[in-house]
């Protein structure tokens, strides 16, 4: 008899987690349940589709998926198919990790006019996650305003104003990769509150904003005349001045030089949304789409006996995926301590049973198979009745 863990939601925070507790306890079974028939979070449905690199780190997950003793529910959304008291009662300890990603709003009057977008809803739609299968109607858009200063607002711009040539080997679902080759954009203002000092913008992906083919990055000089904060701590601050150095880079672009802008725009706070246009603190600009880019919250996380939280769900939304692993480690050695002071729970199999790695496996081999022909690295199942189909095996 061994302890049953299970560790509710698939995303790097729940893989580290079951990775932190087998380094100690290889006996462990583990249970990974998502309300999604496919894993790895936001891995799969947040980063960004041109940037396939990074989703990589979903082999290192793999590896974890093929342990014996680690198994994959999927299509089990706990508190909905199966309350978190009934989960508990079968397990001797739970983790949630279940991310937070409800789109914060901004608080300016025509934020719920159909053509603001949330970040969340945005990339969820062209990553191909089954909930959010409706877009913007992009038809019309010439002028798009991007809301934040931060790496997501890089992927939204960056991914609006790549060429379809420069998205063809991704996996951005095809449909929505069509509707931003037609749409006729022309400008996309990436605008910040405070100055570019401030941004937090890594620099890797600001410096990619300048290396896209049809659109060249904008910003206005007069802010750029600024140094990074000198209190911060180094990493920070030499973070913080290579930004502005690119920034600057960018300010010396020709305007009208290729036929999309992305332009730096700070010091601009949203006043308010109206159709076609938006009113910052510096006047008024047109704006057919917006995004809105500012962070994310969530619903409170479950708590009790043997219960404990990692990842997004603890620690709000911030961090990266590498970020996760520390913490769902520290996480994890607290688990094995909470599991070290009690006998194993006997009784029947607790897991919920719905889809399984295998139907994940099928999920996966049918999303590659179809990428082949296009040289994509896959073309993504998108709406729960295919993912459920392929998952169990129809
Ligand atoms: C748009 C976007 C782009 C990003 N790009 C990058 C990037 O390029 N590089 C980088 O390092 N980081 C990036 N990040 C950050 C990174 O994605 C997070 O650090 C990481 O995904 C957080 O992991 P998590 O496991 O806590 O949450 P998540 O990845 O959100 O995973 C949570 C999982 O829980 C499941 N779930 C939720 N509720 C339930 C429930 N009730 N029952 C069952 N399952 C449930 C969800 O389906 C999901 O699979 C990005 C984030 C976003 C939002």
């Amino acid at each position: 008899m061994t302890h049953r863990v299970a560790i509710v939601g698939a995303g790097p925070s729940g893989f580290y987690a079951a990775d932190g507790l087998l380094r100690d306890r290889p006996d462990l079974r583990i249970d990974l349940i998502d309300r999604l028939p496919t894993p790895f979070g936001l891995v799969r449905s947040g980063v960004a589709p041109d940037h396939q690199g990074t989703k990589a780190v979903a082999r290192q997950f793999e590896r974890l998926l093929a342990q014996p003793d680690v198994r994959f529910a999927g299509n089990v959304e706990i508190g909905r198919d199966l309350s978190w008291d009934e989960l508990c009662q079968g397990y001797d300890a739970v983790i949630v990790a279940t991310g937070m990603v409800i789109d914060r709003k901004l608080g300016v009057p025509g934020e719920e006019l159909p053509h603001v977008w949330g970040s969340w809803k945005f990339v969820a739609w062209l990553n191909g996650h089954p909930d959010f299968r409706q877009g913007p109607d992009l038809s019309a858009v010439r002028h798009v305003a991007v809301i934040g200063n931060g790496n997501v607002a890089l992927d939204v711009a960056r991914l609006l104003a790549k060429s379809p040539e420069e998205m063809a080997r991704t996996d951005i679902v095809p449909e929505t990769g069509q509707a931003i080759a037609a749409a006729p954009l022309a400008r996309i203002l990436v605008i910040g509150r405070r100055g570019p000092e401030h941004a937090s913008f890594t620099n890797n992906e600001l410096a990619e904003m300048g290396r896209i083919g049809r659109a060249v990055a904008l910003a206005d000089a007069a802010a750029l005349d600024v140094a990074a904060p000198a209190s911060d701590p180094t990493p920070e601050r030499l973070r913080k001045a290579k930004n502005l150095e690119i920034l600057r880079g960018f300010a010396g672009n020709t305007p009208d030089s290729k036929p999309l802008s992305v332009h730096f725009r700070f010091h601009a706070a949203p006043i308010a949304i109206r159709p076609g246009e938006i009113e910052l603190s510096t006047g008024t600009v047109p704006a057919d789409l917006v995004v809105t880019c500012i962070g994310y919250r969530g619903e409170e996380p479950p708590t009790g006996e043997g219960v404990f939280t990692v990842g997004w769900a603890q620690r709000g939304p911030v961090g990266t995926i590498p970020t996760n692993r520390a913490d769902s480690h520290a996480v994890a050695r607290e688990v094995l301590a909470w599991l070290g002071r009690r006998d194993p729970k006997s009784g029947p199999d607790p897991m919920p049973r719905s889809t399984d790695a295998a139907g994940w496996h099928r999920i996966d081999k049918a999303e590659i198979a179809a990428g082949v022909p296009l040289g994509r690295p896959r073309v993504k199942l998108i709406d729960w009745k295919s993912l459920l189909d392929v998952a169990q095996g129809d």
